[in-house]
């Protein structure tokens, strides 16, 4: 198992509370999209149930029967809730209803009846709907001996304030630049587009899964190639690009590399009436993915326009 970087302070603060037999029965893990949080929930949920947990590491020991069972999935004591795909519609659901948090709370009901102790992970907690909220809220007023709630949400301002207020917050950051590279090198990804990746994801290696997979990989080094002479490429190259790749790679990397592309030209762009023709076209480029949401079926022509405009004002500060 990869091990899990960033989120220090969180598992320290479980890790104590846990060793102080004094842990709170719901704990709210809130941040960004992308940084690991359900990982890390997981990674606590496991430490809960370990039979010889690790407490100088705040580790699950992962080779008892609990940690085994764990890690296959089949836990008897954990349960999730999240977002249900409908294979009819082929895509997931809009919410989180009451029928899923019901049958999760009853779940959690049984722990000190059925099991010693017993952890229900509500993933994407900001998509229950009000309904599905008020009956959560019913489980954190009534928490039976030995339950624990882990609830994964990135906007906080989405859950109510009655949930909120019952619950452990804990505040989860973007990795650090450090962390975030060594994540994207355990999970494999192409060694020649860590440097850029690491800057497009902001610490949040969600953000740039999808350039994990290697044809993706290897068009956004295309792309990449493309963006290094900006105002030299070759438009139709650039068209042609888009055109295969812009529904399979997400739209903001695809903008976000162009940005990256003229940062440094902007910086040395010599006085502020050429800097800010420059900085005008690139508002345009990032304005992009808004467009695009307007837009969905000719993203591509769009984009391109962008660029264009983009290039004339490179020449134009040049
Ligand atoms: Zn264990």
């Amino acid at each position: 198992m990869n091990k899990i970087l960033g989120h220090e302070h969180v598992r320290t603060a479980f890790g104590l509370a846990l060793q102080g037999e004094r842990l709170h029965h719901a704990w709210l893990l809130y941040g960004v999209k992308g940084i690991g949080k359900a990982s890390l929930a997981e990674q606590l949920a496991a430490l809960f149930l370990c039979e010889s947990p690790d407490m100088q590491n705040r580790q699950a020991c992962g080779q008892c029967h609990s940690c085994a069972m764990f890690h296959a999935g089949s836990h008897p004591d954990v349960s999730k809730v999240e977002r249900l795909y409908d294979s009819k519609k082929k895509k997931f659901n809009r919410d989180i209803n009451i029928a899923q948090t019901r049958e999760a709370l009853d779940f959690l009901a049984l722990s000190g009846l059925k099991s010693k102790r017993r952890v229900l992970m509500v993933d994407g907690a900001d998509l229950m709907n009000n309904q599905a909220a008020n009956a959560l809220l019913k489980g954190l007023e009534e928490p039976t001996e030995g339950s624990l709630l882990l609830i994964v949400c990135h906007d906080l301002m989405r859950l109510p304030a009655t949930i909120r207020s019952r619950c452990m917050m804990q505040a989860c950051s973007p990795l650090n630049k450090a962390d975030m590279t060594q994540v994207l090198a355990q999970q494999g990804l192409d060694e020649q587009l860590v440097p850029l990746t690491t800057d497009l994801g902001q610490g949040s290696p969600g953000r740039v899964a999808s350039l994990l997979d290697g044809q993706h990989a290897q068009a956004l080094r295309a792309w990449q190639d493309m963006l290094t002479d900006l105002q030299h490429s070759d438009i139709g190259l650039m068209r042609k690009w888009l055109d295969k790749h812009v529904k399979d790679i997400p739209h903001d990397l695809i903008a976000n590399m162009v940005l990256s592309a003229v940062q440094s030209d902007l910086q040395e762009a010599q006085s502020w009436q050429k800097s800010s023709t420059v900085y005008d076209a690139l508002v345009s480029v990032a304005s992009w993915p808004k467009e695009v949401v307007r837009h969905t079926l000719r993203p591509a022509p769009a984009l391109l326009a962008y660029i264009l405009q983009l290039r004339s004002a490179l020449k134009i500060r040049v």
